[in-house]
């Protein structure tokens, strides 16, 4: 039995009468997040639109049960609905709201991918409508953004001319000679949407009666996806949204960085620029620092038994790069050996001077065997980092036990 459908004569039809011809128990389908008991409905006549050519399906009621799916079986439409109807007769009511948004996204596909085709000879492969963006897959040579927004300029030319959004019926070989923008091999008579002067295209979904109620389109990013170009698009109500929520993150981050909107992409600039001289400034004081200080503690450290001289020392506050250049001067001195710890991050540093004559690396992947972490490096100069809650103190006496 074939469903009658509501929608190809009248896609503004929202509420409808029709008559139960089967139903039965699903199956759960956890994959749709269906879990509990639902039942299958077959009506005479419809107006839910079913999951099909890229468009989702519609929500709803069906007398007292909730439609939770609706799905495209051919010649019939089943309603996945999660209630049994107590008649056999019943009212129809689609979700307006989230029906006339599909309406609006497919309508300007159909009018986007006309303008990318006619205009700079893309032709649209797929096209999906999504719950935030919808996107169209364009075959050919990379779309500049010159094209991207040359497209969507002209979609609003027509969107602002308000032209009929019309349906036309034909065979395949009819359509050809209407200069249809993709050929189909299907037998019978076939559905397709006209966009006055614009774009005629075989479609079975549903779609708004002017272009003026697309309202507007705007093109967003443009990805490479396999040979593909796969380009954002939002229409109508979305693209109202989003362009609120854009002004919003450049109203924000223009006052946090005490601009205004108009001058943000200079504002970012020069506090990036900013950031880059204070990250060059802080590591050269850094050096200097660590410099002084390594000269420091030469002063103060004694000369052991074989005539090294091994400073050790857990540092607070610092970088694991000040370790490094603390250990770079200090190990500069004949018979230097610098054992060399952070308390965040557990860094660890061992360095010598050549003439020490002792091994840093060897001397390094002992402690971290006993202390538990990672790490390596040369004869001389050796860095690792403990494991998560290891003790640097107890990782630095150790090394110098094993200094002898
Ligand atoms: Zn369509």
């Amino acid at each position: 039995m074939t469903t009658r459908r509501l929608y190809y004569d009248d896609a503004f039809e929202k509420e409808f009468t029709a008559r139960v011809m089967h139903c039965e128990v699903l199956p759960p389908d956890v994959s749709a997040g269906i879990t509990g008991t639902v039942w299958g409905l077959l009506l005479d006549r419809t107006a839910f639109y079913p999951t099909s050519g890229g468009q989702p399906n519609d929500l709803g009621k069906i007398g007292d049960a909730n439609v939770l799916d609706v799905r495209d079986e051919g010649d019939e439409i089943l309603h996945v609905v999660d209630r049994k109807p107590s008649s056999p007769d019943v009212n129809g009511c689609i979700h307006w709201p989230r029906r006339f948004d599909h309406m609006q996204q497919h309508t300007g596909q159909h009018l986007l991918s006309a303008m990318f085709q006619e205009r700079f000879g893309l032709p649209t492969v797929s096209f999906h409508l999504g719950t935030e963006m919808c996107t169209i897959d364009l075959r050919g040579p990379e779309p500049t953004e010159e094209i991207l927004e040359g497209a969507e300029r002209a979609a609003n030319r027509i969107i602002f001319e308000d032209r009929p959004v019309n349906v036309r019926y034909g065979t395949a070989d009819q359509l050809a000679q209407q200069g249809v923008r993709k050929e189909v091999n299907r037998e019978g008579i076939l559905r397709a949407i006209e966009i006055e002067g614009a774009d005629l295209q075989p479609c079975g979904g549903t779609h708004v009666k002017s272009t003026g109620q697309i309202g507007v389109v705007l093109v967003r990013r443009c990805t490479k996806v396999r040979q593909d170009w796969r380009v954002e698009f939002v229409c109508g109500g979305r693209a109202e949204r989003v362009a609120r929520h854009d002004f919003e993150s450049l109203r924000q981050t223009a006052e946090k960085l005490s601009s205004v909107p108009e001058d943000l992409v200079s504002a970012a600039s020069r506090a990036v620029a900013e950031r880059d001289a204070n990250f060059k400034l802080v590591r050269a004081l850094q050096e200097r620092l660590a410099q002084a200080e390594a000269t420091l503690a030469l002063q103060t450290v004694s000369h052991g038994a074989n005539g090294s001289l091994v400073f050790s020392r857990i540092f607070e506050g610092v970088s694991a790069d000040y370790l490094g250049f603390f250990a770079t001067a200090f190990a500069k001195s004949e018979k230097a050996i610098a054992l060399l710890g952070t308390v965040e991050g557990g860094h660890l540093l061992f360095a010598q001077h050549p003439s020490a004559g002792k091994d840093m690396n060897s001397l390094l992947k002992q402690v971290l065997e006993k202390a538990g972490g990672k790490g390596g490096g040369t004869r001389d100069f050796a860095r690792g980092r403990l494991n998560e809650g290891a003790s640097p103190e107890r990782a630095l006496s150790v090394a110098k036990e094993m200094l002898g």
